[in-house]
This record gives C-alpha cells, sequence and structure tokens, in this order.
C-alpha cells in the first residue's frame, strides 16, 4: 500500500466538525479490507467508564497486575469484592450505536477483522462475528490450575453466596466491571476457589503484566497481515498489547485513521484524526444501513 492517497490529517484542534466527519466517512469507504482496533471509549455510552483522560493519562489507580492477584490473597479478595459489586451493572450493559455501527461495517463487507481491548462482548452482543477479543471476556472464569471454566453470571451467585454481608453494599462503577470499594476490610470477604481442584480463579481476561496468549497474536498478525487500512475506534492506544498493531501496520504502510476523544499514543502515525465521541463519528455507517 502506497502512501498516495493519503486523505488530509485532521489533527488541528479547531478543525471544522462535519468536514472530519465526511473525511473519515471517505476513508472507510476507501478500503475493502479494513482492520478496526477499538477501546474503552466504544462502550462508555454503554455506562462502562474507561480509564483514561483525554492526555492519556490514568484517571484513577491502575488495574491489578497479575502478580498480585496470584500472589496476594488480601488484593485477590479486593479484586473480587469489588467485581462483585461492580458486575451487577456491567453484566447487564447492553451494545450502543458505536457497537452497531462497527457491526454494521463489517455487515457492508468493509471489514477484515476487529481487535477488540475492551473485556465487555458488547461488539458481539452487537451483531459483530469477526471479533478478537485481545484482552480475553470479563464474562468466563478460568482455573489457574486446571482446565475448569465456569460463566462470570455463575460464580457471581457463588461469590454472593458466601459474603451475604456484602450484596447490600454499593459503590461507583470502576474500568472493567470493577467498582470504586474502599474503607472495607476485604480480609472478610470470602473468594471461592476451583470447584474442580481447589486452585485460585482468575477472570478470563489479561491481566497488566500477564501476556496476550501467542495464537491469539498470530491470529491479530495474519488480519493485519491482510488488511489496507486501519480503524482505530475509542482507544488512546497507551497499552502495548493494542499499540503494537497500529505501529507494525503503519510501518507496512497502512493508512490509520483513529476517532478518539483525546491524545493517541500514535497520533504521529494518523493519517485521519477526528476527536469527537466514536457514536457520532460514526453514525454515518447507520445512516448507510437506514439507506440500504
Ligand atoms: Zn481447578
Amino acid at each position: 500500500m502506497s502512501a498516495s492517497g493519503i486523505l488530509v490529517a485532521c489533527l488541528e484542534p479547531f478543525m471544522d466538525v462535519s468536514a472530519s466527519f465526511s473525511a473519515l466517512a471517505a476513508f472507510v469507504g476507501r478500503y475493502e479490507r479494513l482492520f478496526v482496533l477499538t477501546g474503552a471509549g466504544c462502550s462508555t455510552d454503554s455506562g462502562i467508564p474507561d480509564y483514561r483522560d483525554a492526555d492519556g493519562q490514568w484517571k484513577r489507580t491502575p488495574p491489578i497486575d497479575f502478580q498480585l492477584f496470584m500472589g496476594d490473597g488480601l488484593a485477590r479478595a479486593r479484586y473480587w469484592a469489588r467485581s462483585m459489586i461492580g458486575w451487577r451493572r456491567f453484566g447487564k450493559a447492553g451494545p450502543n450505536d458505536t457497537h452497531r455501527a462497527l457491526a454494521q461495517l463489517e455487515a457492508s463487507g468493509r471489514m477484515r477483522m476487529l481487535v477488540t481491548q475492551n473485556v465487555d462482548g458488547l461488539h458481539q452482543a452487537a451483531g459483530s462475528r469477526a471479533v478478537v477479543d485481545l484482552h480475553g471476556r470479563l464474562d468466563e472464569v478460568r482455573c489457574m490450575h486446571c482446565a475448569h471454566r465456569e460463566p462470570r453470571a455463575v460464580f457471581q451467585q457463588r461469590l454472593q453466596a458466601v459474603n451475604p454481608a456484602w450484596i447490600a453494599l454499593d459503590a461507583a462503577d470502576a474500568p472493567d466491571g470493577d467498582a470504586d470499594l474502599e474503607a472495607v476490610d476485604f480480609s472478610r470477604f470470602a473468594v471461592p476457589s476451583c470447584p474442580a481442584c481447589g486452585g485460585i480463579l482468575k477472570p478470563d481476561v489479561v491481566f497488566f503484566g500477564e501476556q496476550v496468549p501467542a495464537p491469539r497474536v498470530a491470529t491479530v498478525l495474519r488480519a493485519l497481515d491482510e488488511a489496507d487500512a486501519i480503524l482505530v475506534v475509542g482507544s488512546s492506544l497507551m497499552v502495548h498489547s493494542g499499540y503494537r498493531y497500529v505501529r507494525a501496520g503503519a510501518s507496512a504502510g497502512l493508512p490509520v485513521a483513529a476517532v478518539n476523544l483525546g491524545r493517541t499514543r500514535a497520533d504521529d502515525l494518523l493519517t485521519l484524526k477526528v476527536e469527537q465521541s466514536c457514536a457520532e463519528a460514526l453514525a454515518f455507517m447507520l445512516e448507510d444501513r437506514a439507506a440500504a
């Protein structure tokens, strides 16, 4: 893919909004094998908070890392206590217009693969099929010592059954099904273990400090190899596991467009940047469906 035909870069903060939307529609219309990478900005309209501010900095305490979760029982208790509260709303969240627009993009035949850094399964709920959950899914729990897996909804029942005093607690939602529960004695929270082997159960998501499984990376790289352009939606790309694909694609000459409110780590690699809400910027994809 040559660099010819590159669209006007829209990095100026005061660029006309409708012009940037038109440029995005033109970008999407120009390619037939889009590689789409999505992040937390897609799901904020579904009531799931994101982690970062417009500068890509943490808005809150970074999420738990893998070593701490596996090595510290009190940290695990804190994680699951907050998750038990947060899941009640997270587990009920539904897709929004951004998810629906991207499902429509796939249905139109212009998309090769959608790789999401989100763990909420909302792209699939909206009808997307060619999805790779780069960081896994929060709706499943797995044992770290044997092959046991169970739906998060089942584990939620087990969590509540052994922690009845915690059911009445509430706290503000935090990203990834977490809740801002503090100032309680987490040592009093009971964490059920694997019913098969007694091992440590963990949500089937890639924690900080944990590697994305190699077969998953290989699938994504193959899709990137077959793509003719990259569209980033709702991600600051601050996490290397997502940023690496944009960097690799740009190095291979793929044009990259991004829709994100605020800075991204790949701003210097972008052909087109639209600093608007995802749902508004992608609305043209749903209009195409309405017109069809
Ligand atoms: Zn087990």
